[in-house]
Order: structure tokens, then sequence, then C-alpha cells
């Protein structure tokens, strides 16, 4: 039997970007292989490129779900570990390669040591983007085994290990993106009376997009807008004739995702009207918000504490997105921070998580999951 560490390290040398996770999935179907001689208790189901794992409890009244997801970032890796990303431009800098792990262990642990409930374990591909949560959960594979209640974590580099760090209630934020194409007239860069500049209107609706958060949004909630991409011009001395402009949108809530967004309409169509031009607005929403379940996180935080099973903290809010939002939209649990203590944050070339937190999160995770099945 490989070690749960092996099988990370196995994990990190070949990062895949969403729904390209091919060599992921069979490496956890490969690894299936060897636990499928342990009593016919595991059911598996491939979605995408993903992986839905059953294993069967001894009387279940319920199906617990814990989700990991599995997809790695086009980021090229600084580590110089000896088993660093074999997949050139591309790392698990976030983490995944430890979450899958994670799940691995913890599906382990039940194949050996059954419990009462039924358990299904869910590789996640695509969280990074453009999202397999979503198209997962409406699934006919997932509908079959749809879970009554699931878990899932994250690393979290700032924590050392032995550490949990979790919120009841909204933990990260939901996002949008922001799309603005300006049409104007170009024009000799000398002779600006005779054109319609769109890196000046841009310019403006820059400034004006960043008072929304300043001045239409509550001191006590929060939002971001940020622009992320400019494009606009030629060269020096030619008037720009178009701008493109796209962002991220971030809030806690629906009605200031509302407020943010019906603020922004209004901008671009009084930049359209005072530089006289065509301004053409797109909104598309991103990922929900992950709201934790209040009364189970409040449980699970009480539980860890009382079995002396890690340090537990309440954690602050984070503007950053997360797709397993949309499995708690439906379906009551939690996600929560793992003390992984490494002073690179996620999605940095030299992210390097301490291992031994797997082991930790394999045991709190299969005592937590064993207690909420007995109950
Ligand atoms: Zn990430
Ligand atoms: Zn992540």
């Amino acid at each position: 039997m490989q070690s749960f560490v092996e099988l990370r390290q196995r994990l990190h040398r070949i990062p895949e970007p969403g729904f390209q996770e091919w060599k992921t999935q069979a490496l956890i179907l490969d690894y299936l292989q060897t636990l499928s001689a342990s009593g016919g208790r595991v059911e598996v189901q491939t979605w995408r490129t993903g992986v839905l794992v059953k294993v069967k409890g001894t009387n279940p009244a319920k199906v617990i779900g814990y989700r990991a997801d599995i997809d790695g970032l086009p980021i090229e890796e600084e580590t110089g570990l000896s088993y660093r990303s074999t997949h050139p431009g591309f790392m698990h800098a976030c983490g995944h390669d430890m979450h899958t792990a994670i799940a691995l262990g913890i599906l382990t642990h039940f194949v050996k040591h059954p419990m009462a409930d039924d358990l299904l374990v869910i590789f996640q591909p695509a969280e990074e983007g453009p999202g397999g949560a979503k198209p997962m959960l409406a699934s006919e594979e997932f509908a079959k085994w749809r879970p009554d209640l699931i878990f899932a974590l994250h690393i979290a580099p700032e924590y050392p290990v032995g550490t949990i760090a979790v919120r009841p209630g909204a933990m990260f934020a939901q996002s949008s993106v922001l799309r603005i194409e300006l049409q104007g007239l170009g024009g000799h860069g000398a002779m600006p009376h005779q054109a319609n500049d769109m890196i000046m209107a841009s310019a403006h609706l820059i400034m004006q997009l960043h008072s929304v958060v300043a001045r239409n949004v509550d001191p006590q909630d929060a939002a971001v807008i940020s622009i992320g991409k400019l494009e606009s011009g030629v060269r020096s001395n030619i008037i720009a004739d178009k701008a493109s402009l796209t962002g991220t949108i971030r809030t806690f809530s629906d009605a200031t995702m509302e407020k943010v967004t019906g603020r922004i309409r209004s901008i671009v169509q009084g930049v359209e009207t005072s530089f006289d031009c065509q301004a053409q607005l797109e909104l598309r929403p991103g990922y929900c918000s992950v709201h934790n379940d209040e009364a189970l996180t409040e449980e699970f935080m009480e539980w860890v504490k009382s079995e002396g099973l890690a340090s537990v903290s309440e954690s602050g809010r984070t503007m950053g997105g997360e797709d397993f939002g949309f499995f708690l939209r439906e379906i009551p649990g939690f996600l929560f921070w793992l003390g992984v203590d490494t002073p690179y944050g996620l999605h940095h070339a030299k992210l390097n998580p301490n291992e031994s937190a797997i082991e930790h999160a394999i045991t709190v995770m299969t005592k937590y999951i064993e207690w909420k099945s007995g109950q």
C-alpha cells in the first residue's frame, strides 16, 4: 500500500488544467483498483474527468459526501522539489494534490473500517475554471448518489499544521465577470477635436467604477471591483477608437451584487452619453458564495475542540471564490481551512505545503465522518 504522501507527490508531478485531468483521473482509478479487493464495498462512476466513489455502509440511513478538487494551474513551478511538476507551465499551486490525497485517505479508511452510512467521495475537476461543481451537481451520475451532507477542506498556507480555521455562514465571496467594449472614433494624435478618444473614456470609466465600492456599498459589508485587463490603442500618434475592459466583481450577498452591478450599468450608460461613444456591457455570473451551514459548522468546531484533534479558530471571510459553494447551496455542509504552514501563498510558484497535514486531515475527517454517521 502506498502512503498518502507518496500519492500526493505522484499527483504533484502531473498537474492538469480544468476538464483535462485525464492522468489524474487515471491515477485515482488505478488506486481504486487496489482497494476493490477489499470486500466489494466500493462503487465507481466517472463524470468527465472527475470520479465519484461510493463506499457502501453497513446499515445506511444517509449518504455523507466529501469533495476534493483535482485540477492544477497554469503556473511554472519554482519549488525545485524532487517531485516537482513534469508538465511545463503547470503546477499544483493551490494544493488540490493535497486535497486529492486526503480524499483518497478518507476513502481508504472507510473501505477498511466500514461505517453505518454510505460515503460518497467526489473528485471534482475544474475548480480553478471554468468550474466543475455546477455541471457535476446537475449530472445524472451525481443525482444517482446525491449526498445528504457534504464537507470539504482547502489548504491554508498561513496556518500551522494541526490547526483548522472555519467560519459559520459566508466564507468565500460570489463573483461576476465584467466586460465592457467602448467604440468611438479614431484619428490623428495631433487633432483630437476630430476624433473621439476611447483611452480617455476608459480612464474616466475606471475612475468612476472604483467609486462604486467606496460610495455605494455599506462599509460594514464588503465588495471588490477590479479591472484586470484594459486593451486599447495602436501607437503614440493615433487616437484609439476602441477599448476593451475586463474585470471581476466580488460580493458576499446577492443584494450587494445587484446593487453594484446596477451602479456599473448606470456608469457605463453615463460614459456613453458624456463621451458620445457606444458602450456595451456584459456581466457574467461566476461562482456563488461559499456559505457554510451555521449549525453544522458550529457543531464541528465544538466537536474538534472537545476531541482535541486540532486547534480551531474562526477564520475571516475571503473575497476569493470556490465553486464548492454550488454544492453548499443545495446540500448542508461546510468547507474549512487546513493549516499547511508554508511561507508562500496559494497560486504562488513556490507553494510547498507541509505534507504532515495530510495525515492530520485524514484523522480529523475520518473521525468526524464516523461520528456523523452515528447520528
Ligand atoms: Zn486556487
Ligand atoms: Zn484551490
